[in-house]
């Protein structure tokens, strides 16, 4: 389309974003911290715990010094911890082994890990204006469309067609505002539902809002039915503390703080290993948690403990904590939320 960028400038001139806490001092730092919290999350969600995580981390050798469970602290109630794990091996390589200094191109960049190929581009031009184009997920809906395309963008082939499509409308001269544009365009204009087209500035040339089918760009992943999967989970609570456990660095909730869990047929096991058997339990009603591509179906099982028992193996891997944050470990949502509920 002709003129794309200039008409998509003029918009963001009146209408963008432009006092975000990201957008203060555009480093690279910065910029790739908030691009990894803007994943999957919505910009106002994400303003506190920035704040909160630049107060604590200043620089990239700030967090790469400070203990993983300080940052999966600081990234609780964020979700999608992965996210918070590669954020810190980055910091930790950029840190060690490239003085602290970000790379400039953006595969290399986008082989750090957690940064693909879209992050890396939105650092690149944000942070330095480089030449560089992005694709994320609002990104892929706007250009969507706008040339009617009702495919599901997540084949390899369908991507492949709207990143062409995105380099092709990338302009030369102000890639930062440009970035910034386009992304503002799909987050306060061309939303997911109920699209404010009659405010966009591409409204004459958008294919779907012509054919009526804005609704259907881009096509949805096929629909599968979600799993349900079930676990017991262990509220051992003394003088108002709860006993938590350290998950394994891999796997769901990946060195993180939660209640000692376990299947429900190996509960006897379980309360063996965690010296807590010959006390009264209580089960509680099942807590649903549910994921992307599944439900986690939580049956909790209460037992109030007057001692705090004396645990059996790895010591550093269980710690007795009140709900109030005090301890900065990182601690998933399902476990603060019946810390909260059953504290009484
Ligand atoms: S006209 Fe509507 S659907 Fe088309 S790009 Fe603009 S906001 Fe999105």
């Amino acid at each position: 389309m002709k003129n794309f960028s200039n008409r998509l400038l003029q918009w963001f001139e009146e209408n963008g974003r432009k006092d975000l806490p990201w957008q203060k001092e555009k480093s690279p730092y910065r910029i790739w911290v908030s691009e990894i919290m803007l994943q999957q999350t919505q910009v106002k969600t994400v303003i506190p715990f920035f704040n909160r995580f630049f107060k604590r981390f200043k620089s990239v050798h700030d967090l790469a010094d400070a203990p993983l469970d300080e940052v999966l602290h600081y990234w609780s109630g964020l979700g999608y911890y992965a996210r918070a794990r590669n954020l810190h091996r980055t910091a930790k390589i950029i840190s060690d082994e490239l003085e602290g200094e970000f790379p400039t191109s953006q595969e290399e960049l986008a082989a750090l890990p957690g940064i693909g190929r879209s992050t890396a581009g939105a650092i690149l031009a944000i942070s330095s204006g480089k030449k560089a184009t992005i694709l994320d997920g609002n990104v892929k809906r706007v250009l969507s469309r706008i040339i009617g395309f009702t495919e599901w963008p997540g084949i390899t082939v369908n991507e492949k067609k709207l990143w062409d499509y995105a380099e092709q409308l990338t302009p030369d001269q102000r890639v930062a505002d440009y970035t910034q544009a386009i992304m503002d365009l799909g987050a306060t204009l061309c939303t997911r539902s109920k699209p404010k087209c009659n405010e966009c500035p591409f409204l004459q040339n958008c294919k779907a809002y012509e054919l009526g089918i804005v609704e259907k760009c881009p096509g949805r992943k096929p629909k599968k039915t979600i799993p349900t999967k079930e676990v017991t989970m262990i509220l051992a609570i003394s003088s108002g503390r709860f006993l938590l456990e350290k998950r394994d660095k891999k796997g769901l909730w990946g060195g993180l703080w939660t209640l000692p869990q376990c299947d429900a047929d190996d509960l006897k096991i379980k309360l063996e290993d965690l010296l807590l058997t010959g006390q009264e339990f209580e089960t509680l009603p099942v807590h649903r948690h549910s994921f992307s591509h599944y439900h986690l179906d939580i049956t909790p099982v209460r037992i109030k403990t007057k001692k705090t028992p004396a645990l059996r193996g790895e010591k550093e891997d269980y710690l007795w904590i009140k709900p109030n944050g005090q301890k900065k470990v990182g601690i998933p949502k399902p476990t603060e939320k019946l810390m909260e509920k059953y504290l009484c």
